[in-house]
């Protein structure tokens, strides 16, 4: 067993078993073994790629993104960039270069980091040298003002809970011992006020998952934009509603168990739209539709800059640009599976791209 999971047993083994979301968090955000708190886990040599790893215009397209949304809500100065979760800081080093060429936003941006590993940290001051940039816990932390959002693959690797329904109510799965390994069991079924609303599309056996993390953090975006406008757009894997477990443990780029090696394999779940569509619901802030991915890329022009790309590119070097730009939208690969959505003020439109609803 790795040091964190000799610590976890230890703690299972004096106080029983614990949810799954505090499993996640300790393998995630353990302060000295978690997993995004000791390494960088991102490219060929890490254990998952992200698209703003796999192509430039992946960042460009979002930045021109928000900056349109800027325009279409007569350019509010001063206002905050914040990025939730910012890997490498590729993406906002993309988003920033792009809108850079936007007449009135150069030498404007203040940007905002949310950023729990402080070996992340590090490594996004160096790609972000030369730019405004303050890092946050949270977005209780930022001054309020006009805030334009971007958050990709971070809802995922928030800790999620399970729940398994039965004739008595609901059951939430578990992390126990058993014969001195961590595994999975279930806890006593009781009716549980906050998934009533799903008895009416579940039925017994079925698994159903939450996010306790995401309303608070997807409330206080739609609460700021509601307030002093903005926008922001989260992308990442998942659907419409929750239904059947999603959690795993990538490695290497292999799924691998999730209790073999805590914090040495990266957990995630799907992310429920739904949910998000529903915080971004309040008095002055609506959602987008949300939309696929490479529908999405494709609406903002990705086909024209990847072609502009390619005529400077020769051999094996366009071969790569070329599967970059599949990659990211070919329904068989990333097209289909992460979606966005968007939130922004009820008096503006969605940002390009995004459909009112
Ligand atoms: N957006 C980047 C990185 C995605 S990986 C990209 O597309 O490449 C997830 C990122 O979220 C990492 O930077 C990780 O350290 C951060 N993160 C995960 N959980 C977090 C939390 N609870 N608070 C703040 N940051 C978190």
């Amino acid at each position: 067993m790795t040091p964190l999971g000799r610590l976890i047993a230890a703690r299972v083994a004096a106080e029983g078993p614990i949810t799954l979301a505090d499993y996640m968090a300790d393998c995630l955000m353990h302060p000295v073994h978690g997993y995004y708190a000791s390494r960088d886990p991102f490219g060929a040599r890490g254990d998952f790629t992200t698209a703003p790893e796999i192509s430039q215009m992946f960042g460009e397209l979002l930045g021109l993104c928000l900056a349109q949304a800027w325009i279409d809500q007569g350019r509010p100065l001063p206002f905050r960039l914040v990025e939730l979760g910012p890997g490498r800081g590729t993406l906002m080093a993309d988003m920033l270069r792009a809108m850079a060429s936007v007449p009135g936003l150069a030498g404007q941006i203040r940007v905002g980091l949310v950023e729990a590993s402080p070996t992340l940290r590090g490594v996004q001051k160096d790609r972000l040298q030369g730019y405004d940039v303050q890092w946050l816990d949270g977005l209780a932390d930022l001054a309020e003002g006009p805030l334009f959002l971007v958050a990709n693959e971070f809802f995922d690797a928030l800790p999620i809970r399970q729940f398994v329904r039965t004739a008595a109510g609901w059951s939430e799965r578990m992390v126990g011992l058993q014969d001195g390994r961590l595994t999975l069991g279930l806890g006593p079924a009781t009716p549980y006020g906050p998934l009533a609303p799903r008895l009416a599309d579940t039925r017994p056996g079925d698994l159903v998952e939450l996010c306790p993390a995401l309303p608070p953090i997807a409330d206080e975006i739609a609460r700021r934009i509601a307030t002093h406008g903005g926008a922001a757009l989260v992308i990442d894997y998942g659907g419409w509603h929750s239904l059947g477990d999603t959690f795993q443990a990538l490695k290497a780029h292999r799924p691998t168990d999730p209790f073999a090696a805590p914090g040495e394999a990266d957990l995630t779940a799907h992310v429920d739209f739904e949910a998000l569509s529903l915080a971004f619901t309040r008095p002055g802030a609506r959602p987008s539709r949300m939309v696929p991915q490479g529908q999405f890329l494709e609406r903002l022009g990705i086909a024209e800059r990847a072609q502009r790309l390619a005529a400077r590119l020769q051999g094996q070097p366009l071969d790569s640009h070329l599967a970059a730009y599949r990659r990211l939208t070919h329904p068989s690969e990333m097209g289909e599976l992460f979606k966005v959505i968007a939130c922004h003020p009820s008096g503006a439109p969605p940002p390009p791209g995004l459909d009112p609803i």
